[in-house]
């Protein structure tokens, strides 16, 4: 369920080759067990369109019935015409309305899509990209602008056509038979304002659900940074539906990593909640050994791998809050304010650590095995907090 009330949704997209099934069911599965309620594949040739029901099918072998988009560029009429069964196994096909074909046979290769979508019954991404706007449109919009008395910008004519391609697009598909609420746009930029400037027009212009990502990011902080403030502020204002995060990956660096940050996104902006986060202080002249960072990883990453297991028995878990903090400045009143925190020694204090459970002090932990009895207070937390009650006599922590 996409749009209206629904929860924000997190999206990501594979880059193996989808020919290569197998690759690319792995990576599906990945992303999926990372999170990404729905993963968007490359369809761009023949093989990569018969291989998309065995992804399908391998998907399913796995207990993944993650929704797969398919995403069509240039050719995507003949491959959704041609194999039947792509279009069958396809939960929903990205239409990029700048790639559909030139001249007159634009009209017709986007009329065959939408014609496979209405008989499959499938929804549909009108998703216009900055990086290839229809160039016909444009050009039409930068004669009328030529022709007005005070012309406009090229940068402001550039986001308006971005916004008639998709709505346009989007008016085309319902009189072709496309229900109106079988419609989701998106309009992506690479630029922070651009992007935001585009986003909230398209809202007010339209009631379609909108796909939240500002495109072409780029790698690192500086990718995660540019999306975050794009879509953070359109969030804030109740634009977006499903969200992705468009990072670069490093050679050879985790794609789980963009749905990752699409969930502490949206955690952090305090609109949905995935899994428990750790605040932890940045550290200072105080803390003048690594032991809290170590912790405040080691803690991280210790609940997300568990988060697969308690969310099957403990209902809430994903709310709860931890603290991780380096000494006793601001460690005891952080650790209070969280569920369970932990305040560490600071160079020079008494080496204890005491724990806060709901705001109280419960334990004091010392000696060099903090962090597995952390652990083991957490892993009670939860069975106590959150289990149903059945669970919690027995202590059953799965
Ligand atoms: S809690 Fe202590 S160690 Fe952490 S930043 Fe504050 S003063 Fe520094």
């Amino acid at each position: 369920m996409v749009g209206g009330d629904a929860p924000i949704v997190v999206q990501s997209m594979t880059n193996t080759d989808t020919a290569d099934e197998v690759a690319t069911a792995v990576q599906v599965a990945n992303l999926a067990r990372a999170g990404s309620e729905i993963v968007r594949i490359t369809v761009n040739n023949e093989e990569s369109a018969e291989a998309v029901p065995r992804i399908r099918d391998r998907l399913q072998s796995m207990g993944l019935d993650v929704p797969l988009v398919g995403d069509f560029h240039f050719n995507g009429h003949k491959l959704l015409t041609r194999y039947p069964a792509c279009a069958e196994a396809l939960a929903k096909y990205r239409i990029n309305p700048g790639n559909v074909g030139r001249g007159a046979r634009r009209d017709t290769q986007f009329a065959e899509m939408i014609e496979i979508a209405c008989r499959y019954k499938k929804p549909v991404r009108i998703g216009v990209n900055w990086g290839s706007l229809d160039q016909d449109l444009l050009a039409r919009m930068l004669d009328d602008n030529a022709a007005l008395a005070v012309p406009r910008e090229l940068p402001e004519v550039m986001k308006e056509a971005l916004i008639v391609s998709a709505l346009g697009s989007a008016e085309r598909a319902e009189q072709l038979g496309l229900g109106h609420d079988r419609i989701v746009i998106s309009c992506k930029l690479s630029g922070v304002q651009d992007l935001i400037a585009v986003y909230r027009d398209l809202a007010g212009r339209c009631d379609y659900p909108l796909h939240l990502g500002l495109t072409e990011a780029g790698m690192g902080s500086k990718g995660i940074v540019a999306s975050s403030a794009a879509l953070a502020v359109l969030l804030q204002e109740g634009i977006g539906d499903t969200i992705r995060i468009s990072l670069t990956p490093e050679p050879g660096g985790d794609r789980t990593r963009e749905v990752v940050v699409a969930q502490e996104l949206l955690q952090t902006m305090g609109l949905r909640a995935f899994t428990p986060l750790v605040a932890a202080c940045p550290g200072c002249g105080r803390t003048t050994s690594t032991v809290f960072q170590e912790l405040a990883d080691d803690i991280q990453n210790y609940v997300r791998s568990r988060m697969p297991e308690w969310r099957k028995h403990y209902v809430g878990v994903e709310e709860m809050s931890l603290a991780v903090m380096g000494c006793v400045v601001n460690g005891p009143g952080e650790s209070k304010h969280a569920n369970i925190g932990i305040s560490l020694p600071g160079t020079g204090e008494r080496p204890v650590a005491p724990v806060y459970e709901d705001g109280e002090k419960t334990v004091t932990l010392k000696g060099d095995n903090i962090a597995a009895e952390f652990r083991d207070i957490i892993e009670r937390y939860v069975v106590r907090t959150y289990a149903a009650p059945a669970e919690r006599k027995t202590g059953k922590a799965g």
